[in-house]
């Protein structure tokens, strides 16, 4: 793995307390660059949606897998990377933590279907879930 998730997290923990928001944001920009028109690349969306998963996961947030359902979009971390370097120093929460991983996933996600769409974290392993899952509502299929 290329990130030092320790190191990130215990800054993350501090941000997340203050202002989610903003470690949202941050992941949004961090991967602005590299996540431009996949769309142009494949015929399908599929297609699109699983190259995603690897350039998500070989970013060094987790293991990513996103599934099209009707008009959402799911995405499942698993190893979660930050979630579980979050409990490891500093034990579960009761809330999900995984914001920078949102921001990058919605990003990403965003550029290929053309279409701005925002992941929201309803489970996360940093309070005791399987895996963290992100719903992104209202997409355009
Ligand atoms: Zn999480």
């Amino acid at each position: 793995m290329l990130l030092n998730a320790n190191v990130l997290i215990s800054a993350f923990k501090e941000i997340i307390e203050k202002d989610p928001t903003k470690l949202f944001e941050l992941g949004y920009k961090a991967f602005g660059v590299i996540s431009e028109d996949y769309s142009a690349r494949f015929s399908t969306l599929d297609k699109t949606l699983n190259f995603i998963e690897k350039v998500a996961t070989a970013a060094g947030i987790g293991r990513i897998k996103l599934t099209l359902e009707s008009n959402r979009v799911i995405a499942d971390i698993n190893p979660s990377v930050f979630a579980e370097a979050y409990i490891n120093l500093f034990n579960t929460t009761d809330k999900p933590i995984c914001y920078f991983s949102s921001g990058v996933l919605s990003r990403m996600v965003s550029s290929a279907i053309k279409e701005e769409i925002k992941f929201t974290e309803v489970n996360c392993v940093a309070k005791g879930d399987q895996s963290c899952k992100f719903l992104a509502e209202g997409v355009n299929s």
